[in-house]
């Protein structure tokens, strides 16, 4: 089979040794005589399954003892309402630092649980999109937590520093967990929808602190509820065991082929190829200042829309898929999570330079 790269924003790639485990154990999950995706979530199997992913992970992430790993439903979006609603009561006021589309989203759907203070950092220098370093942001004194979304999927913008706060800073990670090093003392809470850089879809990742729990007084919904997650090891209801299953894999294969520094430095070398490569092109251009350009979601534009999708077509159809930029900005989107091989990103840059070079051709 050839070797094609899937460039998706989520649902994602996921590592082909992972796939190929998965294929192999499907039917018959270590010698249980069933696939995982039959094994009750009450199970001595699935317990060991949920116990060494949570173990591996800490490992990779070096996860302080004081903090608790949930394994929960409802995706990113689910978050943005479970952090207002575990965090903090409707009167109370939370600082949102607004960098892009999904930190947007976070704060309109926590305005509806309590006040929203917005901090719009996006801004213009010289000419190319930036966000503000984190010593400009306008934080407020009333704020029970400050959101951030360190790195904006959709425009491959990506937030670097934090600012000097005593307040829990809570982060989606969605599309850079696991990308870069990270020290998780820093937050308050950190989610993840795993659908980007940890497996499957169905599956959302928590790291909450352990005096965060049982905050507040007001109503929340149990599946979203941190407290009785905790207390129920993740499992208030049915979990999504298949992608909490294969989670633990992609996990192993972090571990394995030496961590997150090992994949860092990968990760560094494949969007310098990518940004390189643009730049040095008269055909494409990235306008995200270099400060801020994201290692994860690489996002270009060609001058016109004929040729954008002509350029998305012809990759497709040479085993480059998914490039086609977000709905809302049109344009190219490269996504290169963890899974992306470096080879991925070498064959895409070849293509990119043979594409303009036979520009105008057939
Ligand atoms: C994809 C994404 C989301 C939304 O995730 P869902 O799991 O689809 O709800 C939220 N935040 C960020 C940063 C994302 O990249």
């Amino acid at each position: 089979m050839k070797q094609n790269y899937n460039f998706c924003a989520g649902p994602s790639m996921i590592p082909n040794v992972v796939l190929k485990q998965v294929q192999e154990e499907l039917l018959n999950w270590n010698n249980s005589g069933r696939s995982v995706m039959e094994l009750s979530h009450r199970s001595p199997e699935f317990a060991s399954i949920a116990e060494s992913s949570e173990n591996t992970l800490r490992e990779l992430m070096s996860i302080p003892d004081n903090y608790h790993v949930l394994y929960c439903h409802g995706g990113g979006s689910g978050q943005f309402s479970a952090i207002p609603l575990n965090l903090i009561e409707k009167s109370q006021s939370a600082d949102y630092v607004v960098s892009g589309h999904w930190s947007e989203l976070a704060a309109a759907e926590a305005s509806k649980y309590c006040h929203v203070n917005v901090i719009d950092i996006r801004h213009n220098v010289e000419g190319k999109d930036a966000l503000l370093s984190a010593n400009d942001w306008q934080l407020s004194d009333n704020a029970s937590y400050l959101f951030v979304c360190p790195n904006e999927t959709i425009s491959g913008l990506e937030i670097h520093d934090l600012p000097q706060t005593d307040k829990p800073i809570i982060a989606d990670m969605s599309s850079s967990i696991l990308s870069r090093p990270l020290d998780v003392a820093k937050y308050g809470v950190i989610y993840a929808g795993a659908q980007k850089n940890i497996g499957p879809a169905g599956l959302t990742l928590v790291i909450v602190r352990d005096d965060l729990l049982d905050k507040v007084k007001r109503t929340v919904p149990a599946i979203f509820d941190y407290k009785t997650l905790v207390e129920k090891s993740s499992m208030v209801n049915t979990p999504p065991t298949f992608a909490w299953y294969i989670a633990g894999l992609v996990f192993n294969w972090l571990k394995n082929i030496g961590g997150i520094e090992v994949i860092y430095n990968t990760n560094l070398e494949k969007a310098k190829l990518l940004y390189e490569a643009i730049d040095q092109s008269s055909l494409f251009i990235n306008n995200v200042h270099s400060d801020n350009r994201s290692i994860m979601n690489v996002v270009f534009n060609l001058e016109n829309k004929e040729i954008t999708h002509q350029f998305i077509e012809r990759a497709d159809n040479a085993g480059f898929y998914a490039l086609k930029g977000h709905q809302s900005v049109g344009g190219i989107r490269a996504s290169i999570y963890n899974a992306m091989p470096l080879a991925g990103v070498q064959s895409l840059v070849q293509f990119m330079k043979d594409f303009e070079k036979n520009m105008g051709t057939q």
